[in-house]
């Protein structure tokens, strides 16, 4: 690895500064950005290595180009240890990244124009559920639940929605709830319906290896699908598990219907990255995304944060900044990055204010802890976070709570990234 970083530092420097500014920016603030993470370097190495240069269309035992002994072997690897890590019937672990293992999910599943129904997107949807920008809401037909303001989801009317809508697939999902589903009553609206069951965890999928959280598919679900970044730490990558009776359904799905060849360099980091999820130590480091997340959410709530559903079941938060500090979700978020803190702003449910523009931010908790932060730092994050968004104008203050974040980051070093 060292070899080859001279080597790109020799010949590019542009791009090699980038690359070390980029380390730079990593190792001296503080990621609460919900749906990011530190990877492991061996997944770095994985992703680095000469896998990148081969074709392997089709999959092990069934490919079109010659020479494919050792990608085959190392896409059995990943698919074996996904299955057992989810205990899941069959895995795909070609989707080169969340948004077309989704469609892939749709298209084999449904015929354009079926109904789909699921989560609102201001409510913790995400943008790949049938959001009207994308492509996905203008081929199928999505139909959206709402949550309680108590966060719950109120199955009953999600049961009357689905009797009168008819869907096929009945999904479940987010990238901004921060509560926990019970999976078996989606199971049940969707057989009295004869639907499908999808559950995209992609934002909670290291959370659901580690048995955290609950797993859909303990809950007989058809599909689940997660990114293999996000709580898991991998590559940039998707995966899919599915019942058996559906993995000839869903392989042809991928490819050939939507993707050419995978990337292998990928498929290889995503097979380590289950290694490590089966780990013990993975174990412990999902619980402690959790207790942290419980911190980061009581502190800020002491230090009269809104929290929207008034807490968290797992890794993530969103709060009202215009209900608790007169700020928009944009201004927070600037406020919070001149104290070196990383958040996103975010639509609130039933926001009624613009996207770029909404009424929140949302934090979580999954690369501070696996930089090794614990409740007492998420503690002292939300005191400081508190006392910027109270005065975002006060440039000495956000100047000296930056000082207090830099020394945090000094004493807990990113995993790749030499100080
Ligand atoms: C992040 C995410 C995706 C999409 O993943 P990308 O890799 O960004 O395309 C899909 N679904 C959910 C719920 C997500 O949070």
């Amino acid at each position: 690895m060292d070899a080859y970083r001279d080597q790109l530092a020799a010949f590019d420097p542009g791009v090699f500064s980038s690359i070390t500014a980029e380390e730079r920016r990593q190792a001296d603030g503080i990621e609460l950005i919900p749906s990011e993470n530190y990877t492991y370097p061996e997944v770095l190495a994985a992703l680095g290595s000469v896998l990148t240069n081969k074709y392997s269309e089709g999959y092990p035992g069934r490919r079109y180009y010659g020479g494919q002994e050792n990608t085959d072997a190392v896409e059995n690897l990943a698919r074996e240890r996904a299955c057992a890590l989810f205990r899941a019937e069959h895995a795909n672990v070609q989707p080169l990244s969340g948004s077309p293992m989704n469609q892939a999910v749709y298209f084999g599943l449904l015929q354009p124009g079926d109904t789909i129904l699921a989560m609102d997107l201001s409510h913790g949807g995400h943008l790949t559920h049938g959001a009207p920008v994308s492509h996905m809401g203008k081929v199928f037909k999505f139909v959206r639940y709402k949550t309680r303001p108590d966060g719950g989801i109120d199955y009953d009317e999600v049961m009357d929605l689905a009797r009168t809508h008819g869907p096929k697939l009945v999904l479940a999902g987010h990238s901004s709830y921060p509560r926990e589903y019970d999976y078996a009553a989606f199971r049940r609206i969707a057989d009295a319906v004869g639907a499908r069951t999808m559950a995209d965890i992609s934002h909670i999928g290291g959370l659901v290896a580690a048995n955290v959280l609950a797993n859909p598919l303990d809950a007989g679900f058809d599909v689940v699908t997660t990114t293999t970044h996000k709580s898991l730490r991998g590559p940039r990558g998707g995966l899919i598990l599915c019942k058996a009776e559906l993995a000839k359904t869903i392989d042809s799905a991928v490819f050939p219907g939507l993707q050419g060849g995978p990337h292998m360099n990928q498929v290889a980091a995503s097979a380590v990255t289950f290694k490590k999820a089966a780990e013990p130590e993975f174990v412990a480091y999902a619980r402690q995304v959790l207790a942290n997340a419980k911190a980061l959410a009581a502190a800020l709530a002491a230090g009269g944060a809104r929290l929207v559903t008034g807490g968290t079941d797992n890794h993530l938060m969103v709060v009202d900044t215009v209900a608790s500090f007169g700020l928009d979700g944009r201004q927070a978020e600037e406020a919070l990055d001149r104290i070196g803190i990383t958040v996103n702003r975010q639509i609130i449910p039933d926001d009624l204010r613009p996207p770029l523009r909404p009424s929140g931010i949302r934090l979580g908790t999954p690369a501070s802890t696996t930089r090794g932060m614990g409740e007492a730092d998420m503690e002292a994050l939300a005191g400081w976070m508190i006392a910027a968004l109270k005065a975002p104008e006060d440039g000495g203050l956000l100047a000296s709570l930056h000082n207090e974040v830099a020394t945090l980051c000094r004493r807990f070093p990113v995993p790749g990234v030499e100080r």
